[in-house]
């Protein structure tokens, strides 16, 4: 069954093909590490992860890379205002992401690369696109991308440089800047005071990369000049993979990636959930909340990773719900090990997948295997876990709780309560367990404890 995923450069579903048959190379622009990422950007890193578990589902050997942003505007000017070295500052960051990513069960990519590892590449392509002609030294020092050179600039982010206002020699040596700032943008930075200490002494002069051409040098550096897919999330479609596209097809002459993907934003109150607006929340805001964190994957998963979704706490926790039910299927199922996986569920799972990652259907099918009672349980449980492939909720790194003695005692009394028929007592112990946190649930096999 073909693949079909929706590229921001066609705009549209396209079929996908790789470059080189069976195998995938795969580049995620990563954290910018200044701060602890909010969850709107773990939807970019878990749909990254779901597309990167769906391909290897379907058989890709994948090369995974992502990128750590170490040194940018962003950084420098936050480890100052911290009084710490760039150094300790990013890597106390990245320490943290990593932590976070392990408790979402994403998988790291084959390698993370680091911008401040990569300087010489850096400074190698800007050489280029010197020679080339497609870059400058403006008057500040700092070389710049002349994008009414590149006749193509704008294909991503779909517009004409005829169209833009701004005048012929605006430059911008901000990272982060919208469309009606369209100017050339800059590749190295001249140092000024405000780098303080960060800086390379280069054949460029004394400064530093700007954060575009670091995606460029790295992903060309660790995949090809040609990679076949490349995430973000829409935000980063300009003006960063605009010039990412601009640095590399210019100095390399071929196409830069093949397949563009973008995941929509997570919304709070009809805004994107950011730094700058204050309006996120933090992994750890959930944990805080005593949230299991993996219900914020299943949560992401109810709607198209190309749909703006809204955040609240009560939708979260309404999936944290789902999530419990979910596991608590599958315990259930825990003694029936020797099954097989159920051919056609599987294939009706690739059918969802394979329409650009359709996650709402995938999910209501997870619920149609774990609602099914024509099949056996060895087998749903195999399915399940073959699933769980590329949802990634962890369901065989589930435990069955370890029932203390005092439940188990007043289980065993509600269980002669009901031998008895003494309903009252029953419930009255039901909701004495209860209170001590655990459920009990009677199923065909006896009463099954869980915690709440
Ligand atoms: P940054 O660390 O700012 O470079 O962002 C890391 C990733 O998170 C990028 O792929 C962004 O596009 C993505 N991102 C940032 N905010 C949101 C949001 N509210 N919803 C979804 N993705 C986001
Ligand atoms: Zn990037």
């Amino acid at each position: 069954m073909d693949i079909n995923i929706f590229n921001s450069l066609s705009r549209e579903i396209e079929k996908f093909e790789p470059i080189n048959n069976n195998s995938v190379s795969l580049y995620t622009c990563g954290p910018t590490v200044y701060n602890y990422p909010h969850i709107g950007n773990y939807r970019a890193y878990v749909f990254a992860d779901m597309l990167k578990r769906f391909l290897q589902y379907r058989g890709y050997k994948i090369k995974h890379i992502m990128n750590i942003t170490d040194v940018d505007d962003k950084t420098i000017r936050d480890s100052k205002i911290n009084n710490k070295s760039l150094k300790d500052f990013t890597e106390f960051y990245t320490e943290e992401f990593f932590k976070d990513r392990d408790i979402l069960n994403i998988i790291p990519p084959d390698k993370y690369t680091k911008a401040t590892d990569y300087i010489d590449e850096m400074v190698s392509m800007i050489e280029q696109l010197l020679e080339k002609g497609y870059a400058y030294r403006g008057d500040d020092g700092s070389i710049y991308f002349d994008i009414r050179k590149d006749k193509e600039y704008g294909k991503l982010s779909h517009f004409k440089l005829t169209d833009l206002k701004t005048n012929a020699d605006g430059r911008m040596k901000k990272d982060e800047y919208d469309k009606e700032n369209t100017e050339d943008f800059a590749l190295w930075k001249a140092w000024d005071e405000n780098d303080g200490d960060v800086y390379w002494e280069t054949s460029l002069g004394k400064g530093r990369p700007g954060w575009h051409i670091e995606c460029s040098a790295m992903s060309i550096a660790e995949l090809s000049e040609q990679i076949d897919i490349h995430t973000g999330g829409v935000d980063l479609i300009f003006p960063h993979h605009e010039n990412e596209i601009a640095q590399s097809e210019c100095s390399t002459g071929k196409q830069f990636v093949k397949y563009w993907m973008h995941n929509e934003h997570l919304m709070v109150d009809s805004k994107k959930m950011s730094k700058s607006l204050g309006n996120f929340y933090t992994l750890r805001d959930l944990i805080d909340k005593n949230i299991n964190p993996l219900a914020f994957r299943l949560w992401l998963y109810t709607a198209g990773y190309r749909t703006k979704t809204n955040f609240t706490l009560e939708s979260i926790k309404a999936s944290e719900v789902a999530l419990k039910r979910l596991n608590d299927a599958f315990l259930d199922l825990s003694e029936y090990i020797d099954g097989s996986i159920d051919k056609e569920y599987k294939n009706k799972l690739i059918a969802y997948m394979s329409n650009d990652l359709d996650t709402p259907g995938a999910l209501s099918l997870l619920w149609d295997l774990v609602h099914d009672t024509n099949i056996s349980k060895a087998d749903k449980r195999a399915t399940m876990l073959d699933f769980d492939n590329i949802f990634g909720f962890g369901f065989d790194k589930l435990k069955n709780d370890i029932i203390p003695q005092n439940i188990n005692e007043l289980v065993s009394e509600r269980e002669l309560a009901r031998e008895n028929k003494d309903w009252a007592k029953s419930d009255e112990l039901r909701s004495r367990i209860n209170e001590l946190g655990y459920e009990v649930k009677d199923t065909d096999n006896g009463p099954k404890i869980s915690k709440i």
